[in-house]
């Protein structure tokens, strides 16, 4: 396949889903680290490579003060403020990112195709930027490997509505991880019954 027609999607390496974060997932940092490296030696294979950030304004019962971890969290990605930034282990990958999209300003919002292309820079993006399935679309990708945070959540939810839009879709494992490590077996199962290709290996 032509490059052009292949993109990535790094979904969510944002500061609150890594060590220290709000909503910490264990391995974040190291999947930040990790996709920097891997693009450092082959960004080459990507036509196209974007990020999706969580960013909230105001997401209703997203946020909760006793939060279940499952449809209700602790307060994180607040719309412009440190958390919701990338983490600084994805720093080197940033120069290849070709367009930064963002969801749930105003609901929860787990997959990367409810986010929309963002201005760069801006903290109060309007609900009006280009969708990711129609981003992609228009520049003409067939084919999309996924990585990122996490992998039970937002990852899932991304390559779901992935193969649902009728895209060639794999997620690499080794560059995402999970809130509950223990449910990645159920998690990759689904994916595989889905169609979703599943990396195991880095
Ligand atoms: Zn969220």
């Amino acid at each position: 396949m032509d490059a052009s027609e292949r993109a990535l999607l790094i979904i969510d390496v944002q500061n609150d889903f890594c060590e220290h974060g709000a909503l910490a997932v264990a391995g974040g940092a190291a999947v930040a680290a990790g996709i920097a490296t891997d693009l450092a030696v082959r960004s080459a294979d990507y036509g196209h490579i974007a990020t999706t950030q969580d960013w909230h304004i105001d997401p209703g019962t997203h946020f909760s003060d006793t939060p279940d971890f499952i449809d209700s969290w602790p307060v994180h990605c607040v719309a412009g403020t440190p958390g919701a930034d990338f983490h600084p282990g994805l720093s080197p990958a940033l120069g290849h990112v070709g367009a930064r999209f963002r969801k749930g300003r105003f609901a929860a919002a787990y997959s990367g195709f409810e986010a929309r292309l963002a201005a760069d820079g801006e903290a109060s993006d309007s609900e009006s930027g280009m969708l990711l399935g129609d981003w992609l679309r228009t520049a003409g990708v067939t084919s999309v490997d996924i990585v990122g945070i996490a992998t039970d959540f937002c990852v899932r939810a991304t390559a779901l509505d992935a193969v649902a839009q009728g895209l060639d879709t794999t997620v690499i494992l080794p560059l995402s991880a999970a809130v509950h490590p223990q449910s990645v077996a159920e998690v990759v199962a689904g994916l595989q019954d889905a169609r979703v290709t599943v990396l195991t290996l880095g």
